[in-house]
């Protein structure tokens, strides 16, 4: 599988981290880690920016978290009309580790605080496509 099947609209399907959104459908959300320097990457990257090794693998991303910063849209792009309110967050794991994601819509805006400890999660939209969360812990 490519990211033809990543998010609510289509994106280029074939890349070296293809393999993200297989995960994603086997309910992982993961990143990638230098072999050489243990450098941890999210998204995922191909390749190590700190050492320039080509020598990844994977590694599952933690599930708990703060938020650090998140936004709320009350207008979207082509495409996501149908989506306002919708809000966006900063998680952060600790160690330099952090997750950008969209946040439930379970969660209401004036429910969302900095600081609130969160969970990231695997979705699947009615359509097929996957991605991931950010929810309420
Ligand atoms: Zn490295």
């Amino acid at each position: 599988m490519g990211f033809e099947k990543f998010g609510r609209k289509s994106f280029t399907a074939v890349t070296k981290t293809a393999k993200f959104v297989d995960f994603l459908g086997e309910g992982k959300v993961e990143g990638t880690v230098c072999k050489d320097c243990g450098t941890k990457f999210f998204p995922p990257r191909a390749d190590c920016a700190n050492c320039f090794s080509k020598k990844m693998d994977w590694f599952e991303m933690p599930k708990r978290g703060k938020l650090e910063t998140f936004t709320t849209a009350y207008y979207a792009p082509f495409g996501f009309e149908g989506d306002p309110p919708y809000s966006m967050g900063v998680v952060d794991f600790g160690g330099g580790l952090k997750l950008f994601a969209r946040m439930s819509k379970a969660l209401k805006p004036e429910e969302i605080k900095v600081g609130m400890e969160v969970i990231v999660s695997p979705i699947k939209y009615d359509d097929g496509q996957l991605s991931f969360e950010i929810t309420k812990a």
